[in-house]
């Protein structure tokens, strides 16, 4: 496919994306037999990931949906997490795995574990399709990450900047000339 015109390079095509997700699949469906888990996808970058992981999955799962905001229409993290949508159900005794798309900061995955783990789950696990570590701003890391990838803003497969480009069938990074406009 044509490399759209606001980007200037591709990260992981769709082919590298696949595979790497049918992987971080087969490893949680090994680390979790015998066990139920419940999958919560963060809203919205993570959703197309998410719906790929969970057809690799060959467990008793359960879906639920969770928002959060900190980025707003910019690439930097505002620093306060806030919660725009809750689950569901309640999570007590239940084996949680957060899908994520990318970590930077850590500030959203260390407010959504504390979380979790306040309302008594049984565990809290983290899977992420990307990890910035530059960005780091907290002790988080992630239990299952598909690409450790450089400090860079990165659109496509489901990542957005101001909303667009969730479409992209690849990941790839934003021409900075886009959010320096
Ligand atoms: P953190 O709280 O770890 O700083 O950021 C987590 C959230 O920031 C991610 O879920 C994502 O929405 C957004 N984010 C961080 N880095 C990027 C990036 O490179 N591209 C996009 N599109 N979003 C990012």
């Amino acid at each position: 496919m044509k490399l759209h015109q606001d980007v200037c390079e591709v990260l992981y095509t769709e082919k590298q994306l696949q595979q790497r997700v049918a992987e971080l699949g087969a490893q949680i469906t090994r680390d979790y037999q015998g066990e139920e888990v419940l999958m919560v996808c963060t809203l919205r970058g993570a959703c197309i990931f998410y719906c790929d992981l969970i057809r690799h999955i060959d467990l008793d799962i359960k879906l639920d949906f969770i928002a959060t905001s900190s980025y707003g229409n910019d690439t930097k993290s505002s620093g306060e997490v806030r919660l725009t949508k809750d689950l569901s159900s309640p999570i007590s005794g239940k084996n949680v795995i957060i899908v994520e798309d990318i970590i930077d900061s850590g500030l959203t995955l260390k407010y959504l574990k504390r979380l979790f783990e306040a309302r008594d789950a049984k565990s809290v696990r983290i899977c992420s399709l990307l990890d910035k570590p530059e960005g780091r701003q907290t002790d988080i890391e992630g239990d299952y990450i598909g690409f450790t990838i450089p400090n860079a803003f990165v659109v496509g497969y489901g990542l957005d900047y101001a909303e667009r480009y969730r479409n992209l069938p690849d990941v790839c990074v934003l021409d900075p000339r886009i959010y320096a406009k």
